[in-house]
């Protein structure tokens, strides 16, 4: 039970997800191990679940952020170009940029994009990710850049993507976000199930998709397991 993997530090909560098996590979383990969530998480830092960061969003529980990594991680390589949309806190992006990031080699074009629609979100996951010196060198290499947009049209201009993580629960799987995947690629997106008019999209009609774009340019998609996400909207969010 993912609840019962909580730390007293950042180490032991990861090592804690590591144990009970929600974190598999040894790169997630890594990259989550070298960033500390206290820099990103207001309050219960090392709590296995998710806490609020202001204008009704939350950062992930370090479960879910482990699956993330986890689903996608064969398509983060260095050189990677990663989209990481919903990016609020900025914990994930940091994370992804960790598993794009190779000690040995000279990279040449890995990038991580996180995009959110609210500008202070915005501020707040550069504010964040400065805190550490890692941090500080991902964004004044460009390795990582923060955009304020609607990233239910994606980010073109960066595109194609290797990887591209939705960390709010959307209405559909939006073709647009497909086009925008290299083939190969894969996308990791939490989507309403059909019919689900719970608040604003809360509640337990969501599902992660896994969305694969073939060499050939193939599309297939796969519902893997359901999850409780805050919903990707319009800006001014709706209440
Ligand atoms: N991965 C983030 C999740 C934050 S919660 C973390 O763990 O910190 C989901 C985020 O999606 C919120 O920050 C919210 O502002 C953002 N969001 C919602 N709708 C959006 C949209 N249309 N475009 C971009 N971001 C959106």
């Amino acid at each position: 039970m993912a609840w019962y993997c909580s730390g007293s530090t950042n180490s032991e909560l990861i090592e804690n997800l590591s144990k009970t098996g929600l974190i598999k590979n040894e790169r997630v383990k890594k990259a989550m191990l070298g960033v500390d969530r206290a820099h990103y998480a207001p309050s219960r830092a090392y709590s296995d679940s998710p806490q609020p960061i202001g204008h009704g969003a939350t950062i992930s529980a370090p479960h879910m952020h482990g699956h993330a990594c986890e689903y996608l991680i064969d398509f983060l390589q260095p050189s990677s170009r990663v989209l990481d949309i919903g990016s609020g806190s900025g914990y994930l992006t940091h994370v992804l940029a960790n598993l794009v990031s190779s000690p040995t080699t000279t990279q040449t074009g890995c990038q991580v994009i996180g995009i959110d629609h609210i500008p202070d979100l915005v501020e707040l996951a550069h504010n964040n990710m400065r805190k550490s010196e890692q941090g500080r060198e991902y964004l004044a290499s460009g390795r990582v850049k923060f955009i304020t947009a609607d990233g239910r049209l994606g980010w073109n201009e960066g595109a194609p993507y290797d990887a591209i993580h939705v960390g709010a629960a959307a209405e559909q799987l939006h073709p647009i976000l497909i086009d925008q995947l290299r083939a190969p690629g894969r996308m990791f997106i939490p989507v309403n199930a059909e019919g689900n008019q719970t608040a604003a999209g809360r509640g337990g009609g969501q599902y992660i998709w896994v969305v694969d774009k073939k060499e050939d340019g193939s599309v297939h998609k796969k519902k893997v397991f359901q999850v409780s996400y805050v919903p990707l909207t319009d800006y001014p969010r709706k209440q």
